[in-house]
């Protein structure tokens, strides 16, 4: 193993998988830090390799473009959990990987993410795994209507998932299982959603950020406000439930957990991604260190400050063209920090970028970002 001093310091490199936005983010950090930054992406002039200093241009599962960034990295991260763990299996040999394949293996499967919450009686939504018509039936005779039906994998922001609210709806998705690994959850009534981000290092050095309170659009994040505004024991809750995470997934680096909080105040664990997170970017401008540079220095063995917010914070993600109109009105709104990912094309419910907003008051934050909101 390259670098098995497992301390990666600046003007080493780090390999990203991945080259969105978290990648340039994360890019960002790294090379503020000193870092040499090599990313590897399929699409030429991707937004992390914007900022780095060398992007290999490759599908993620490309093994002779994954042993060559290997090759030229000291470190290797993701920016996303579908990332091929054979291929990553198979680099290990050759640079650090400082993220388990654990950590990887159950996050990147909603059967395994929720059987690992199950069997750590952490909170979860009640859940039957489908992977057959009969299986459909029984999970909707066990779990009742309205539930919803998602894929094990690969689903994000609301894809490959249907809701089922009575037997039309059931008897639509028995012609959609296509062979696929499903999970049937109940659809649950909550009364508002959150997350947090949790980082720790090898030294079992345990951080968490503010909870964030999240407001949703057609699946996919939409503002966020930080801190939540939900009262302190929830506060308190979440960051014992991300808490325990770290300790059982073995975490290495950020992950950001996604709960539904229920009108009795208890918090159910929705979701759970191994990396920084969208409804964490308020942490660049609102923390003393933001979620990418908490991810940058666990991985590479570096101890990482007592997290301090300076600021309330919101939020707002620029899907499609909005972007452009934030490009247009930069210039009247100098308390916006707007980031641009630099994405050459504008597709559906793309992200293209967000402003952040910090102050004292979560109400005048909002009225700042009314045109999106
Ligand atoms: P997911 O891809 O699992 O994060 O789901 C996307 C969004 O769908 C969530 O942020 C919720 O707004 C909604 N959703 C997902 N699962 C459930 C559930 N079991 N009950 C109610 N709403 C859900």
């Amino acid at each position: 193993m390259k670098g098995s001093n497992k301390l990666v310091l600046p003007q080493n490199t780090i390999g990203i998988l991945g080259g969105g936005q978290l990648g340039q983010m994360m890019a960002l950090s790294a090379k503020s830090m000193g870092y040499k930054v090599g990313i590897l992406d399929p699409t030429p002039h991707s937004s992390a390799s914007q900022v780095a200093d060398f992007q290999i241009i490759a599908e993620y599962n490309d093994q002779k473009a994954l042993n060559n960034l290997a090759n030229k990295s000291n470190l290797i991260t993701y920016e996303f959990e579908n990332v091929d763990q054979n291929s990553i299996k198979k680099i290990k040999d050759k640079v650090l990987v400082p993220q388990k394949l654990n950590e990887l293996s159950i996050t990147s499967h909603r059967k395994r993410e929720k059987d690992f919450l199950f069997n750590n009686n952490l909170p979860v939504v009640n859940y039957q795994y489908v992977n057959s018509e009969s299986d459909l039936e029984n999970a909707i005779s066990k779990i009742g209507f309205p539930s919803i039906l998602k894929t094990c994998e690969g689903g994000y922001d609301g894809h490959d998932q249907i809701d089922i609210n009575d037997e039309k709806d059931m008897n639509n998705a028995l012609t959609k299982l296509n062979n696929r690994e499903w999970i049937l959850e109940e659809k649950v009534k909550f009364n508002k959603e959150v997350s947090i981000m949790v980082a720790r290092n090898n030294q079992n050095q345990i951080e968490t950020f503010p909870l964030s309170e999240n407001i949703h659009k057609n699946h996919i994040l939409h503002t966020s406000i930080v801190p939540a505004r939900v009262n302190d024991l929830v506060h308190e809750k979440a960051k014992n439930i991300a808490v325990k995470i770290a300790q059982k997934l073995d975490l290495t680096g950020v992950l950001g957990i996604e709960f539904f909080l229920l009108p009795n105040n208890e918090l159910i664990v929705n979701e759970m991604a191994p990396r920084p997170h969208n409804s964490g970017h308020y942490t660049i401008e609102a923390c003393n260190i933001s979620q990418f540079e908490a991810h940058i220095r666990c991985i590479c063995g570096l101890s990482i400050p007592k997290i301090k917010m300076d600021h309330k914070a919101v939020m707002v993600n620029l899907l499609e063209s909005n972007i452009a109109v934030a490009r247009k009105n930069l210039n009247n709104h100098p308390d916006w920090h707007l980031h641009d990912y630099g994405k050459a094309d504008i597709r559906n419910g793309r992200k293209m970028g967000h402003i952040t907003v910090i102050g004292d008051s979560i109400d005048d934050l909002l009225n700042k970002v009314e045109q999106f909101k």
